[in-house]
């Protein structure tokens, strides 16, 4: 089955996730078909929707008729049979009990079209038992979404043993269309990519609790105001109710923290009991800055390390996945593989062996990929290599992050704030140059290429709320050089584009040498609507690429417009399918970095000089540069692999 084929979809159980998950499809434009045991649940669900909806309208983020429209597309229904007879995609989100999960499979089997998907939003069970229940286990996979699921970025997508790749793909596609990010969980593990590194953040914070007495609002305090993560570990636990994570670890026969045990045999359950390890009858969470001491977080990250890295060895998740996941559902500042390359993995490993010595625990058995990493000398940063490539320049970047491909002399430069939709801020604007400078001295790379995380942006633009709300005078005029380095940097620089592209954003995109869009891609410069104009050689650098009254057309309506008109333009300079992004941009960039570096370079800046210039001292510059590159080795192998018909080898001399 094909994404577009679907019309209807069926979600089980209009609770907490259900009711989300409607909304969002009917949203999407789908017919929904919305099911609750009783009326009287499936009605509290609608009404949920209803008042979300309002909210919706009410800032302003929806208009009136959008959301009348999103309403009359759901139906209600409290028997099976009928909610599923019609549906191309199932989506359960009933009460997490197996046998419950079970019987309510086995009576969607017997009714759903053949050709509907079955997807379980199920945050703990495997998936693959789940699919017990029926005949054609192939149709069963995870969509896991986060609370609440309008709101939250990520979807996890979770393969059962017998889950069809068909399944897998339509269920990713559907993600997107639903406005989502999708991760692929390859292996159906226990806890699928976030729980399972969640278990780091939230489980070690317990045991450190336990065994060392450590102050809970330390750790808290730490994480939260130094380390930057959305709230500390025990806050959270105390959010999710302390009982979820204690049955998931003693179901799955592990040990639960003494802490813990405590809370639970006192049925402290956390918010929901309004006592768990902070008192909602007292001060409730009362955690400061000023706690944040005492505290080295180091075996925390450790363990999430460990978790991730078991995940990668496993074949669950690449490196890139795990962090994704986590920094989108888990609102993480920074992916907890990446973070490991940052410490270090010889000190990862090292935490991880003197845990083991001191409490002979085997959750902190490395698995073979770290200690082979650190035999290998991969120990992340520093050594320019860990579970990614930084080339030997990489310093501590915050809002991007690069990868070296050496073989192929490409570098990735990927704007790293997916959660912000790689919205640029301050971070970005001092890591940027830096990166590019540093891309620029490595003889490893010949082209650069500039995409955003995940799939939903290249980048929005400028992060306001980053710069203190407001741009004084001197960002205006830092701002506009941090735009015009792709254009100053000497190596070609690929904008690679996956999403939108928008203000600050696409200008950084117009600095570029090329722009590659991916078809489902938006570019705009929508600063017009905020009674601005693009401030990063948008007016300029547009007028140049596709003439005034184009350019003027988009500056003053500020409209979006879509990869395909774009083209038509000439503002982006080819489309890739969305499915092929990588591998399209990777082709085109590979026959560059195959090109003779200096005669590029060269090429590169007498033509933006160029430009600029009157036709007779540009053509008097193309006659210098002509000149010089006769004297390079280069040409001496160009030409001499074409008298031979070989294929030249470059090498930049
Ligand atoms: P919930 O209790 O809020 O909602 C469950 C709904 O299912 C209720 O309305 C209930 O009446 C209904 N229900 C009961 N028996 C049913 C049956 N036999 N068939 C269909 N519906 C039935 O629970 P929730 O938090 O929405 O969780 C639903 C699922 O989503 C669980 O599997 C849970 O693990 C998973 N999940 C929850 C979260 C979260 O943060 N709450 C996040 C991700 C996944």
């Amino acid at each position: 089955m094909r994404v577009d084929s679907i019309k209807t979809i069926a979600v089980l159980g209009a609770g907490t996730m259900g009711h989300g998950i409607a909304e969002l499809a009917a949203l999407a434009g789908y017919n929904v078909n919305l099911y609750d045991i009783k009326d009287e649940f499936v009605q509290k669900g609608l009404q949920h929707i209803k008042w979300s909806l309002d909210k919706l309208v009410e800032k302003g983020r929806l208009g009136a008729s959008q959301a009348q429209s999103a309403v009359e597309k759901i139906s209600t229904f409290t028997n099976v049979e009928h909610t599923v007879k019609n549906a191309d995609f199932v989506i359960e989100a009933a009460p997490e009990n197996l046998k419950l999960k079970h019987e309510l499979f086995a009576a969607i089997e017997k009714t759903a079209p053949k050709h509907a998907v079955l997807a379980t939003n199920t945050s703990s069970l495997p998936i693959t038992d789940i699919a017990k229940a029926i005949k054609d286990p192939e149709r069963v996979v995870g969509m896991h979404y986060f609370n609440p699921p309008m709101l939250m970025p990520l979807i996890e997508v979770v393969r059962g043993q017998q889950t069809s790749d068909e399944t897998v793909e339509v269920t990713v596609e559907l993600s997107k269309k639903l406005g989502k990010t999708p991760v692929v969980c390859r292996k159906d593990t226990r806890g699928f990519i976030t729980s399972a590194v969640f278990e780091g953040f939230v489980g070690e914070p317990m045991w450190i609790a336990s065994r060392e007495r450590t102050s809970f609002k330390s750790i808290d305090a730490v994480m939260k105001y130094k380390e930057g993560f959305p709230m500390g570990p025990f806050e959270l636990a105390d959010l999710t109710g302390l009982d979820i994570g204690y049955n998931v670890r003693r179901e799955a026969g592990f040990l639960n923290p003494p802490v813990l045990e405590e809370k639970v045999k006192a049925n402290q359950l956390g918010r929901k009991t309004k006592k768990g390890f902070y008192d909602y009858n007292a001060a409730g969470v009362d955690y400061g800055p000023d706690d944040a001491k005492d505290f080295d977080p180091l075996p925390i990250y450790a363990m999430m390390a460990n978790i991730g890295a078991r995940l990668v060895e496993q074949g669950v998740a690449p490196p890139v996945d795990i962090d994704l996941a986590m920094q989108l559902g888990g609102g993480f500042p920074k992916g907890p593989i990446t973070k490991a390359d940052e410490i270090g993995l010889d000190k990862i490993l090292r935490a991880l062996d003197d845990l083991k010595a001191k409490y002979k625990d085997d959750r902190y058995d490395a698995p073979k990929i770290l200690r082979e990493m650190v035999s290998m000398g991969k120990l992340g940063v520093k050594s320019g290599e860990g579970f990614y490539n930084y080339g030997k320049e990489a310093k501590e970047y915050k809002a991007i992050r690069i990868e070296i491909e050496k073989e192929a002399k490409i570098a990735w430069l990927i704007l790293n704030r997916p959660g912000r939709l790689n919205a640029i801020n301050n971070d970005t604007r001092l890591e940027l140059p830096r990166a590019l400078q540093g891309l620029y001295e490595n003889p490893d790379v010949r082209v650069i290429i500039i995409r955003g995380a995940g799939d939903r942006a290249f980048s929005v633009g400028a992060d306001i709320t980053e710069f203190g709300g407001e741009i004084r005078p001197h960002l205006v005029v830092e701002l506009g050089e941090f735009f015009s380095t792709p254009q100053k940097c000497p190596k070609p620089v690929i904008a690679a584009i996956d999403g939108f592209a928008l203000g600050g954003g696409l200008e950084l995109a117009l600095a570029c040498d090329f722009r590659i869009a991916t078809r489902r891609s938006e570019l705009g410069q929508p600063e017009i609507h905020l009674g601005l104009i693009p401030g990063g050689g948008g007016t300029q650098r547009l007028t140049r690429l596709i003439g005034l009254s184009r350019a003027k057309e988009l500056v003053m309506l500020g409209e979006r417009i879509s990869a395909e008109r774009a083209l038509e333009l000439g503002l982006v300079d080819q489309i890739v399918e969305n499915e092929n992004f990588e591998q399209g941009i990777r082709a085109f960039a590979l026959k560059l970095a195959g090109g003779p570096p200096v005669a590029i370079r060269l090429a590169k800046q007498i033509m933006n000089a160029g430009a600029e210039a009157p036709l007779e001292a540009a053509l008097l510059m193309e006659r210098e540069a002509f000149g010089i590159l006769f004297s390079t080795e280069d040409m001496m192998e160009g030409v001499n692999s074409f008298l031979m018909k070989k294929k030249p080898e470059f090498k930049g001399r």
